[in-house]
């Protein structure tokens, strides 16, 4: 069958799709699985015992389990969720928004879709046709983006600055002057895109790189998407105290419920100006008609109270901090000896771990840890939007971890990883 371009370009060869099919290919049966690979959230009783309290009171209440299921809500979203939202946002974060910048998406993922499409691609200006694009300012870079542009060459990218430390850590940095410069070389700039906290890297970019970014979107009169899934106010995954939440005209904030344990409700809410939001929601009728209201019904009542937020900040930050803690007292005593450096843990549910003794390409290495059951994601995935990435030193030196299993699937996945990195050295 011949597929239009769109079909070819959304259903060919692309990095996340074979990533995503060869992660379903399951390891030999007789192979114990270590599952340090995917992007689910740890499933943590106390969190799930507050949405069970949830749906169960909307069973018992009235038809509104019948009304849940049996009605479409507009293609904004929820009436009253984007209302909670909208006083809530602006009490708790003194934002001047109101219903008019929120819409609902099923899950943040679709609505980067939506938004890449409609900011970037060709358009037409002063009767003049130009392929407008996406910049990803911090390459390595969610692989989740990565194929969502509609047209070819829609998106490019600048590989961050780092910084190494004597702990065996090092940290990315957007390189700020480098930005600034290809911003002004190039008017075909639609929109910068970032994930805060990072997914792969578990970096969270400094405030003054947040408004130093925003204020480049202020001068080119471009939004600058920030992608929140791992954020504040929940699921507060993110363990630098420092960091802020920005939102003014100029960004567009992605969050979501998924990371805070409702993955499968897909549920994505993006604040952004009334022009951006009514299109949005225009573009959801057209391809979805409306968003399922499950996860906006299961979170009502639990944002709205504060519940969320505390929860948020008293289980899963504490949850995850520890285990981020404990996978990278894993990776030092397991890789001690060898050439490696972890990313610093300030966020996400990822360790991103640099092994520069390496003798085979991580995604070599990702299939011999397949062998063995250790299912990671190797990191040349993460490096997209040029092709100069290749000669990046950690383009293929790096692999993202899943921290969130149970700890001695973690310890143990890690030693192995440790053992096969050792077998594989250059040394
Ligand atoms: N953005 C980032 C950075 C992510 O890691 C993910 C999921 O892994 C998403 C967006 C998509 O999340 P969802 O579509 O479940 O809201």
């Amino acid at each position: 069958m011949n597929f239009s371009d769109f079909g070819q370009k959304l259903t060919g060869d692309s990095g996340i799709l074979r990533l995503m099919a060869d992660l379903g290919e399951k390891p030999p049966a007789d192979v114990k699985v270590y599952p340090l690979g995917g992007g689910n959230p740890a499933q943590i009783p106390e969190v799930e015992k507050l949405y069970r309290s949830e749906m169960e009171k909307i069973l018992k209440d009235g038809r509104m389990f019948e009304n849940l299921i049996g009605r479409y809500d507009g293609p904004q979203g929820n009436v009253e969720f984007i209302k909670m939202l909208a006083s809530f946002f602006k009490k708790r974060f003194g934002w001047n928004i109101t219903e008019e910048n929120i819409c609902i998406a099923n899950g943040s993922q679709s609505a980067c879709f939506y938004i890449f499409n409609l900011l970037a691609g060709t358009g037409t200006e002063n009767g003049k046709k130009t392929l407008k694009k996406i910049l990803f300012p911090l390459v390595p870079e969610y692989v989740g983006y990565a194929d969502q542009g509609i047209e070819k060459d829609m998106f490019v990218s600048l590989p961050s600055r780092f910084e190494e430390y004597e702990d065996h850590t090092f940290k990315y940095f957007t390189d700020l002057p480098k930005v600034k410069d290809y911003l002004m070389q190039h008017d075909d700039v639609a929109a910068m895109c970032v994930s805060r906290p990072s997914n792969p890297t578990g970096n969270v970019l400094t405030n003054e790189e947040i408004k130093t970014l925003a204020s480049y979107a202020h001068a080119h009169e471009i939004p600058l998407i920030i992608d929140n899934a791992y954020g504040l106010p929940w699921p507060s995954i993110i363990f630098n105290d420092k960091a802020e939440l920005f939102w003014n005209e100029d960004i567009i904030l992605s969050m979501s419920l998924s990371k805070i344990g409702l993955p499968n409700l897909r549920t994505g809410i993006i604040i952004a100006r009334p022009e951006i939001v009514r299109a949005l929601s225009n573009l959801n009728s057209i391809i979805a008609l409306a968003s399922g209201g499950f996860g906006q019904a299961v979170a009502l009542n639990l944002i709205k109270s504060g519940v969320l937020i505390e929860t948020a900040e008293k289980i899963v930050k504490p949850f995850y901090l520890e285990k981020n803690r404990k996978c990278q007292e894993y990776i030092h005593k397991y890789f001690k000896g060898t050439d490696y450096l972890v990313h610093k843990g300030e966020g996400s549910i990822f360790i991103w771990l640099l092994m520069r003794d390496l003798g085979v390409t991580s995604m070599e290495f990702y299939r011999i840890l397949k062998k063995r059951g250790v299912i990671v994601v190797p990191g040349e995935y993460f490096f997209f939007g040029g092709d100069s990435f290749a000669s990046h030193p950690h383009y293929s030196k790096c692999v993202r971890i899943n921290y969130g299993c149970e700890d001695t699937l973690l310890e143990e996945g890690i030693r192995i990883m440790a053992e096969e990195a050792k077998k594989c050295s250059r040394k």
